[in-house]
């Protein structure tokens, strides 16, 4: 929005702007924010930033090393549309107060020294990416996901969820199993508020391509956005989810971008469309498979060489690995193939050089996107680099294919524990230009084996009191 700060401080003096909130993203993705009033930022706040206590930020720094600074960035700035004041808003990068130096624990600085890597590698300038988030909108009535399944609705008057044998409710225009991809209303009843969400975006300058409700039988949608710059594609994610979820509150509605809400229905992925452009000219466009350059397809290398390790990234909950298993769209394969969806990753045909790019369909939206597209980037730089060959496209349905051929195809990780396992052992690759520290891998592994697998190990299971 601002070109330089002083550009900044005198919109905050001369626009009515009643207070200015400073937001970053912490590892785990979650968008945490201050609200400072607006006569307390002029040119110095918005120069050297705000303190702030860094340990109380989880994986952040210790306790006797706690203090943490914002810087914004001014470039990043919006104006917030929910809030009643009239408030601006700055991304901000997380700097030490003493040495001024940006924390290496900040993601958004992570993905910065990522696309400067890209830059010094002098393979390509600019990496653009195109993130198709897919995410589920749930109200007060919830089914049961199996074919045969019963259909629960609240009642309003006892507070309890009923399977309603009694007093069945109408399903005439609810959309069949799996058959949500895409009757228009009265079975498509998310629209509106899918393009309440759309208008808000808009009004934040977010070029939205397209929306629509997704294949899962209740409340899936997905909402496209225009490709753009790496770091920037990572801001837009963060206000994305931020405006999904204030608009559905606002609606009575909840949203989760968990992969695997239902199971037995098709999950949610956060499919990443890539390419590499240098001096203005698309990297990836030649004349070999699905018109890919050699570059493009090295790229392709690098990431299927690096997938098992950059999936602690791209799906780094435990409720990720219930969404890459056969039958729902989600890949569970790794392999390229133009067109072919059950492939880890398609290559859209396009007419266009321009457009030429590589779909990678394994991440979901649970990813924090900084990290994200940072991995991926840096696999796929690897694969440049030494030029990695990605092996023969595979252009069959693999779910069709027998036991003995699948069994030659790799597989993404089937659980999250394995995708750190494989992260432990296979690194050096994200520490490349000190983009990712091995701090950062170890802290990383840490927090995701001891906060997130181990209580979820340790509870009992609904389905245990099912089988025992
Ligand atoms: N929902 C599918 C997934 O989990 C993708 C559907 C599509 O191709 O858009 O990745
Ligand atoms: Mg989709
Ligand atoms: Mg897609």
């Amino acid at each position: 929005m601002f070109r330089s700060i002083d550009e900044a401080a005198k919109y905050i003096r001369d626009n009515g702007v009643e207070a200015v909130d400073f937001r970053f993203t912490d590892l785990f993705g979650v968008w945490q924010h201050i609200t400072i009033s607006a006569g307390e930022v002029g040119e110095e706040t918005l120069e050297n930033g705000l303190g702030f206590d860094g340990s109380s930020i989880r994986g952040w720094c210790e306790i006797h090393n706690s203090d943490m600074s914002f810087v914004p960035d001014v470039t990043s700035a919006f104006v917030d549309p929910f809030f009643r004041r009239k408030t601006l808003v700055f991304c901000c990068d997380i700097v030490d107060p003493i040495t001024t130096e940006k924390y290496n624990r900040d993601p958004r600085n992570i993905a910065g020294k990522a696309v400067n890597y890209l830059k010094q590698t002098g393979i390509a300038d600019t990496a653009y990416f195109g993130p198709e988030a897919e995410f589920f909108i749930f109200d007060d009535v919830r089914f049961d996901s199996s074919p045969q399944g019963a259909f629960y609705f609240l009642d309003s008057k006892e507070g309890t969820w009923n399977t309603g044998a009694d007093e069945m409710p109408n399903l005439q225009y609810k959309p069949q199993f799996k058959g949500g991809y895409f009757p228009v209303p009265p079975m498509d009843s998310l629209h509106e508020l899918r393009s309440e969400m759309v208008e808000v975006m808009e009004k934040l300058g977010i070029v939205v391509e397209a929306h629509h409700h997704e294949v899962a039988t209740a409340g899936q949608v997905e909402i496209d956005v225009r490709f753009t710059d790496m770091l920037k594609q990572a801001d837009i994610m963060q206000l994305y989810k931020y405006v999904v979820r204030n608009v559905a509150v606002k609606n009575n509605k909840t949203v989760t971008f968990m992969p695997k809400p239902l199971y037995g229905d098709n999950g949610s992925g956060m499919h990443c469309h890539q390419s590499l452009w240098k001096d203005g000219k698309p990297l990836f466009s030649g004349s070999g498979y699905a018109g890919l350059s050699q570059e493009a397809l090295w790229y392709l290398g690098g990431i299927i060489k690096h997938a098992k390790a950059i999936a602690a990234f791209t799906n780094p909950t435990t409720n990720s690995y219930k969404r890459l298993v056969p039958g729902f769209e989600a890949p569970n394969k790794l392999a390229y193939s133009s067109r072919n969806r059950s492939a880890a990753i398609r290559i859209p045909i396009v007419n266009s050089p321009k457009a030429r790019r590589v779909e990678i369909r394994f991440p979901d939206p649970t990813a924090n996107p900084y990290l994200a597209f940072s991995v991926m980037l840096m696999a796929g730089l690897d694969g440049i680099e030494n030029k990695i060959d990605p092996g023969q496209p595979l252009d069959k349905n693999i779910y069709d294919l027998d036991p003995v051929e699948l069994s030659t195809i790799p597989s993404m990780p089937g659980s999250l524990e394995e995708s750190l396992a494989a992260l432990e052992e296979d690194h050096e690759f994200l520490l490349k230009g000190d983009v990712f520290t091995p701090d950062i891998i170890e802290i990383w592994c840490d927090y995701k084996r001891n906060n997130e697998i181990k209580p979820l190990s340790l509870r009992p299971h609904p389905m245990e009191f099912s089988m025992y």
